[in-house]
């Protein structure tokens, strides 16, 4: 049986956060950090893994079921028994794992590892489906394996990148378009800064979050916030703290769509200025974001940056900012200082570019 390798990236949404399941819109970008699986198929029932990142040395069965597998290793396992439980081919044998993905920072260095691990084992087994049923399949190893209630967005962006392209995506449909997003040529780039503070706590706020918004949607009795038209839809949402959650959900869905005008018109600055909307949402409506991250945000701005905003999930991971090209020094250096004035740990600060989506490497 041949050595298969798979690559698939982490991303970087520009806008829509919480849409997802919403049945929204958001736009992500792909990175050029990737996450690859070298997998050597042996036709044992069992998978060996490792990681360069997470450590050696652990191992599941082809037939493990959620609950059996502990750890990072209930990732690929949850995709394998998604996968099986699709009704496609599986087979055992050593996945290694590598990754220039930061873990943890919402850039979803998670859904890099699923989308790898389908496609190296969909390519052992040479079976092939379109990518919106492989983000499908991952997304469910994630929900109902490892237990994650994460939406579709991140198995789509690594999917589907494209270089110099964000991707507008509907999530009612799961249509993904490719959108012109050219920074270079308009003398920006797209500077990310993160916090390295985990979003570790972030997984019942995630939970409360979904349950406040399909509160609400039965409140209006509709099936999902995106089916939600009309006047004065706010007041009919009785619990303050709902209501706020469905300004976010609302609000940010129209950005995005504004944003991709922005973007078709080449104007940068509006889509600064709605990234810097769409933060001050989070903060204030949705409240997924911390003292620090919003110290990093205000940093940014005010030291020149067309727009900022965190990106992911939330209560931790990354702030992304338009930057000019020529300020990019000056600006990582100004922030950094920000922060350690404030007393918050040392960012990383790195300029991120939108580049292709997950692929088979021909030649392992
Ligand atoms: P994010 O997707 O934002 O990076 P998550 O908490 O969703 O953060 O996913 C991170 C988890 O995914 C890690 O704790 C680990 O279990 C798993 N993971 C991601 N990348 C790797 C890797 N290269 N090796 C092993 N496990 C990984
Ligand atoms: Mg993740």
């Amino acid at each position: 049986m041949n050595t298969v390798v798979a690559q698939a990236p982490g991303r970087i949404n520009l806008i829509g956060e919480h849409t997802d399941y919403n049945l929204g819109f958001a736009m992500p970008i792909a990175l050029a950090e990737r996450t690859t699986v070298r997998f050597e198929p042996d036709g044992t029932d069992r998978i060996f893994l490792r990681s360069k990142e997470e450590g050696d040395g652990s191992s599941f069965a082809l037939s493990a079921r959620p609950g059996d597998v502990e750890g990072w290793a209930a990732y690929p396992a949850g995709v394998i028994w998604a996968l099986s439980a699709a009704g496609h081919d599986v087979v055992g044998g050593t996945m290694e794992v590598s990754s220039d993905v930061p873990i943890g920072a919402g850039l979803s260095s998670s859904a890099a590892l699923e989308c790898a691990v389908l496609l190296a084992m969909n390519a052992a087994t040479a079976t092939t489906m379109d990518r919106s049923t492989v983000a499908r399949i991952a997304q469910r190893g994630e929900n109902d394996f490892v237990g994650a209630p994460t939406g579709l967005m991140d198995q789509l962006a690594s999917l589907n990148g494209e270089p110099d392209r964000a991707l507008l995506i509907d999530f009612d449909s799961t249509s993904v378009r490719p959108v012109e997003f050219d920074l270079s040529a308009h003398g920006l780039v797209l500077l990310v800064v993160n916090s390295n503070a985990a979003h570790q706590h972030s997984t019942g706020e995630y939970a409360s979050r979904r349950e406040s918004c399909n509160r609400a949607s039965r409140t209006l009795g509709v099936d999902s916030l995106r089916r939600v038209q009309g006047q004065n839809i706010l007041d009919r949402i009785e619990n303050e703290v709902d209501r706020r959650r469905v300004r976010h959900i609302l609000t940010e869905n129209q950005r995005v769509l504004d944003s991709a005008q922005a973007m078709a018109d080449g104007d940068f600055r509006r889509l600064g200025a709605l990234m810097a909307q769409s933060h001050v949402s989070m903060r204030d409506d949705f409240e997924i974001t911390t003292p620090h991250i919003d110290l990093i945000v205000d940093s940014l701005l005010s030291h020149g940056a067309l727009g900022a905003r965190m990106t992911g999930g939330g209560f931790g991971g990354c702030v992304i900012s338009l930057v000019p090209a020529a300020h990019v020094e000056a600006m990582s250096a100004s922030v950094t200082e920000d922060i350690a004035d404030a007393g918050f740990p040392a960012p990383t600060v790195f300029v991120a570019r939108a580049a292709a989506g997950a692929q088979v490497c021909t030649d392992p």
